[in-house]
């Protein structure tokens, strides 16, 4: 004996279920093959920088980490990049759509200052070091440039965090697995392991929207953020409050794509709610369980 009506509403829970469950992956990122996830460091890369890995302008790179600017001129060979020239302040090279929708950015902040509004002039707090200039690593960086600032800043890191190394130098690795754990806010959220910076992709700025002093917070807030969000520029990596990545979609398929928005406990603690980072949604990664950041509504 058959139940057309039965058959017809199993068969359309069925879909209405498989789509729903489809719909909820969907929501999680899928590793990029390029990063092998049992290596501690290539795991961390995904989990904090990931989120470039979706960029509508990627050019994917074969590996998760260069090991060297050899690897990253050999890269640099196959990938376009565009330069875009601001008056009196050099000329910087991003990726072709990267670079057209900043050019975007500019001319819509016009009214606030245009590129000088947007852009980091100034790399120091200090008062009276401050320039007229644009940083030379605020778009792309090369090898040396990433290594620097992880090496000039690791010594500071392993000073203060609390955590003993057993090596007076450690290595990268060393340090990527005691930075989760100290309780401090991880390294890896103000500098990148050498090599695996998204500023070698051609697809990240550094924004200091003021200089960062004498009561200027120096971030990019409300306007700022709505001009490069609506040119598909997000903040990416959780705690850097400078670094802008170019992405290339619209919140809705950001989400698609894997990625989800969250606001981090300390920064909110401190009254920074302003702070929304795009990051990729992964279940089980526990890497950042002392810097607790939780997920929220996009509010754009
Ligand atoms: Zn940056």
């Amino acid at each position: 004996m058959s139940h057309p009506k039965l058959i017809l509403s199993t068969v359309l829970g069925i879909i209405v279920f498989t789509g729903f469950v489809a719909a909820q992956q969907a929501q999680f990122m899928s590793p990029p093959p390029i990063c092998d996830l049992k290596d501690p460091e290539q795991m961390r890369v995904w989990a904090e920088y990931g989120a470039v890995f979706i960029s509508k302008d990627i050019k994917m790179p074969n590996t998760c980490i260069f090991d060297g600017q050899p690897a990253i001129d050999v890269y640099l060979k196959t990938t376009k990049l565009e330069a875009l020239s601001i008056s009196d302040l050099r000329t910087f090279k991003l990726r072709p759509l990267a670079r057209q929708s900043l050019e975007k950015v500019f001319v819509k902040m016009q009214a606030k200052g245009g590129y000088r509004a947007v852009v980091r002039l100034c790399n120091t707090r200090k008062v009276g070091e401050c320039t007229n200039d644009v940083n030379g690593d605020f778009a792309l960086r090369n090898y040396k440039q990433t290594a620097d600032n992880w090496t000039r800043n690791k010594v500071t890191f392993i000073a203060n965090n609390g955590v003993k190394f057993t090596s007076d130098n450690p290595s990268n690795a060393q340090i990527v697995s005691v930075e989760v754990k100290s309780g401090e806010k991880p390294f890896m959220y103000s500098y990148a392991i050498p090599g695996a910076s998204q500023h070698i992709l051609g697809l990240a700025i550094d924004v200091k929207n003021g200089t960062g002093i004498n009561g200027d917070s120096g971030y990019c807030e409300t306007d700022c953020v709505k001009a490069l969000a609506d040119n598909y520029w997000y903040r990416t990596v959780r705690g850097d409050k400078y670094h802008f990545t170019y992405l290339g979609y619209p919140p809705e398929e950001l989400r698609k794509r894997g990625l989800k928005t969250v606001q981090c406990d300390h920064e909110k603690a401190r009254g920074l709610d302003q702070f929304i980072y795009w990051v990729p949604n992964i279940s089980d990664y526990k890497g950042y369980e002392n810097w607790p950041c939780k997920e929220v509504p996009w509010p754009l």
